[in-house]
């Protein structure tokens, strides 16, 4: 097998969202984002697995995502959209039964337009300045909006994952002025939001990346791995360089091993001399410059040389590897997810 494969475990995804379900709390509906193909593992396995699991709302980034979605989920399960109501969606919000978040006065009046009667939900800035209605525009339209029913209202914390996030408060202040006494659904929190305690749940919390195994969620199982196959292994000897311009020079003999995967394929170049890759609890460090589709690693510690070494495993987690290049679990998933061949495992 000449290139990686990502393993996908949909059983652990399925244990994960029954996890942030219970701490959800007993009253509170859990939802599940599947944004991004479902964060880059597929979102057809990925919706199945969690509708099994029981999850009865969804949410994807914009309209385009529909019509995979609502093909594995059939009619039942509500779709929502964050990006709302998009120049040219009407038909396919209509064909799918969408939801659109909407997110200002112009989507509010295009969907009206639209797609009168249609169910929609409303997205509250509170203070991340990304999508929704500021504060001022909110009191300008809230009484018209209510009396149309929106399915939802909704925001989004900027710092959950961080629970001492002084901001987390002052939006949840803000989400609650601005919704309290509408007596309809509401969603704050996202999975950073889900553990920050009850006040943030309302009626529904959307955890996304602890479904796949990310932080926050750090009691979460991890849901991927990846195993990269060597290609050859030579020893080294003293005084001798690895890769491209030699930047790094074996100071011993050394067994270094070649696998099959380099920045065409998401390894990030910045691992170069810093990144592992691992055998089992048995650490590999990366030697020398990624190459587009080769990275040289020491593997003089393993006898034998194993056919594979785990980028993503247990030893290594997303977000272990999104910390050796600078970036985050979210990133490491949608990047990878692209680019390898996914084998999905323990069907729930
Ligand atoms: C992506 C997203 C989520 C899920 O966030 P996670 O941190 O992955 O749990 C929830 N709500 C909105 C608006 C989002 O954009």
């Amino acid at each position: 097998m000449g290139t990686g494969h990502l393993t996908i475990d949909l059983a652990a995804l399925a244990d994960n969202w029954r996890a942030l379900d219970a701490a959800s709390g007993a009253d509170v509906e859990t939802g599940a984002v599947v944004k991004a193909n479902g964060y880059g593992l597929g979102a057809g396995p990925v919706a199945r697995t969690l509708a099994r699991a029981g999850a009865r709302r969804f949410f994807i980034a914009v309209a385009e995502e529909g019509p995979a979605l609502r093909e594995v989920l059939g009619g039942g399960p509500d779709i929502y959209v964050f990006g709302g109501h998009m120049a040219g969606d009407a038909e396919l919000i209509r064909e799918l039964g969408l939801i659109p978040l909407l997110n200002s006065i112009d989507q509010l009046t295009r969907h009206i337009e639209a797609l009168p009667g249609h169910p929609f939900g409303i997205q509250l800035d509170t203070g991340m300045n990304r999508l929704g209605l500021e504060p001022e525009e909110w009191q300008a339209v809230r009484d018209i909006v209510l009396s149309a029913g929106p399915a939802l209202l909704m925001s989004h914390l900027a710092s959950s994952d961080d629970p001492d996030a002084a901001q987390n408060a002052a939006q949840l202040a803000t989400f609650r002025a601005m919704t309290d006494g509408t007596g309809l659904p509401r969603s704050l929190a996202a999975t950073g939001g889900t553990l920050l305690g009850p006040d943030y749940h309302f009626e529904l919390t959307r955890p996304g990346i602890g479904l796949y195994g990310g932080a926050p969620f750090t009691e979460g199982k991890p849901v991927v791995s990846l195993s990269l196959p060597v290609i050859q292994t030579r020893l080294v000897r003293a005084g001798e360089g690895v890769g491209y311009s030699a930047t790094w020079t074996a100071d011993e003999d050394t067994l270094v091993a070649t696998v099959a995967a380099g920045y065409a394929d998401g390894m990030d170049r910045a691992l170069s001399n810093t990144g592992m890759l691992w055998a089992g609890d048995v650490p590999c460090p990366i030697l020398g410059r990624v190459s587009m589709d080769l990275i040289g690693c020491d593997v003089s510690a393993l006898d034998p040389v194993p056919e594979a070494l785990e980028a993503l495993g247990p030893a290594q987690g997303i977000d272990a590897l999104a910390a050796a290049t600078g970036t985050i679990g979210y990133e490491v998933l949608t990047t990878f997810g692209r680019r390898y061949a996914r084998r999905f495992t323990g069907h729930a």
